[in-house]
């Protein structure tokens, strides 16, 4: 029986309308940059697998040095356990991370990061005697799928069913140079009633919301605002992290530093699943104290898999090297050429680029998991491109080993489907 078969007969694929959608492409392998699938043929992967694999797939390093740890301790508890790996890699993360933040909370995916960063941040009021309750964040998020993150997430594509079940949410829009106003002061309002526990927003661009991208003053206004009444501001760089902005995290591109940041995604190079939570000293020693129920309650079991550490402990040696950060300007050099020579073309409404973030707004009306949208993902993969695109929205995020010649063949094969449109 073929692979599609045996697929269909179990199997329930994430954000799939299977009635919808019968065939899934069979991957056998991939290496570099490119997916290789049951026959042989070969696809570029210009989103590096949703913003994962971004030293390209298999990379050697992150091989050798997970197969390493695989042989010599694979689990451990880490409630009651520490070991190499978990504390190595602490110590990395202080060298990348911005100093404010002091403490990592280990968890598997990038939804957990932010309920835990939400549950942190209503304990830590709760811990001091505080009654704040209520959360904010900003209109067209997207924090991931679980209940705490689904809440603080404001697409409803995803979250119509679970509308009138999901936490209440104080939402603001993005501020731009238009909006900034009523923002700030829509935002003071609601900070000011001295109830809010937290802020929690993507720093610079929203991924899910089509690569829209907002500057870091703006957002620096609003968490200066916050951090005056005592909001824990929630940078969740789950999408950002890792060099996608240009910077290894988006928020160093803000004045002000969030209490407390979620990484996940790339943080393991596209290897094995882990989520972290950071936080401030602060933040910590609000838990801190003679009571047992001060301290948070909270933990999965597979809280600091040293496999999973051994994987993140390479991609920061990756992120660190001459190597890997060449990549990231060179990529975001020609990005900005690129998007130089496409953007005055009929078909093109916007285009912007941030790092190695390129997203090009197409003139024309498309739904976000329609027959049109499917039919432009066809496109490309004929072509021999991965790239999913959102809607009218074209982006690609390609991994930072991708060769000139190759983005080359990517926005070339992009400029022939515009002329097309
Ligand atoms: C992908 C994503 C998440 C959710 O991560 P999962 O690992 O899919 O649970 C959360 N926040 C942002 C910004 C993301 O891009």
């Amino acid at each position: 029986m073929d692979l599609n078969k045996r697929d269909q007969k179990h199997l329930w694929h994430p954000l799939t309308q299977h009635k919808m959608t019968k065939d899934h492409l069979a991957i056998a392998k991939a290496e570099g940059v490119y997916l290789f699938d049951e026959d042989g043929n070969k696809y570029i992967d210009a989103i590096s697998s949703w913003y994962t694999c971004v030293y390209g797939h298999c990379h050697p390093y992150v091989v050798k040095k997970v197969t390493e740890q695989v042989s010599k301790l694979d689990q451990v508890v880490f409630a009651g356990f520490t070991h190499e790996p978990a504390v190595e890699l602490s110590e990395k993360l202080m060298e990348i991370l911005p100093s404010n933040q002091q403490k990592i909370f280990f968890s598997d995916n990038g939804s957990t990061t932010v309920d835990i960063a939400m549950k942190m941040s209503l304990q830590y009021h709760f811990n001091q005697g505080k009654k704040k309750l209520r959360m904010i964040a900003f209109e067209n998020a997207f924090h991931g799928d679980t209940f705490g993150a689904m809440s603080v997430s404001g697409l409803d594509v995803y979250n119509g069913p679970f509308e009138e079940v999901v936490l209440t949410i104080d939402r603001i829009d993005v501020p731009n140079q238009n909006n900034l106003e009523q923002v700030t002061a829509a935002f003071t309002e609601i900070v000011s009633s001295g109830e809010v526990a937290c802020f929690v927003f993507e720093p610079l661009v929203q991924g899910a919301n089509c690569m829209q991208m907002h500057e870091a003053k703006y957002l620096d206004m609003l968490i200066e605002i916050a951090q005056k009444h005592d909001v824990i501001c929630v940078a969740d760089e789950v999408m950002t992290g890792f060099g996608k902005t240009g910077n290894i995290f988006a928020s160093e591109e803000l004045m002000n530093m969030p209490d407390i940041m979620c990484l996940s995604k790339a943080l393991t190079a596209g290897m094995v699943p882990m989520g972290l939570t950071t936080c401030t000293q602060k933040i910590y020693d609000a838990f801190y104290a003679d009571e047992v129920a001060k301290g948070f309650f909270h933990g999965h079991t597979y809280s600091a898999n040293p496999i999973t550490c051994a994987a993140a402990i390479a991609s920061i040696e990756l992120i660190q090297s001459d190597e890997i950060q060449q990549g990231i300007k060179m990529i975001h050099a020609n990005h900005v050429k690129f998007s130089e020579f496409i953007k005055d073309h009929a078909r093109v409404e916007n285009i912007r680029v941030k790092g190695v973030i390129l997203a090009i707004d197409l003139a024309v009306s498309i739904d976000r998991y329609g027959k049109d949208r499917n039919a432009i993902f066809n496109y490309f993969m004929d072509k021999g491109i991965y790239l999913r695109p959102l809607g009218n929205t074209l982006y690609i995020v390609p991994p930072y080993i991708t060769k000139e010649e190759e983005l080359k063949f990517i926005y070339d094969e992009i400029h022939q489907y515009i002329n097309t449109l």
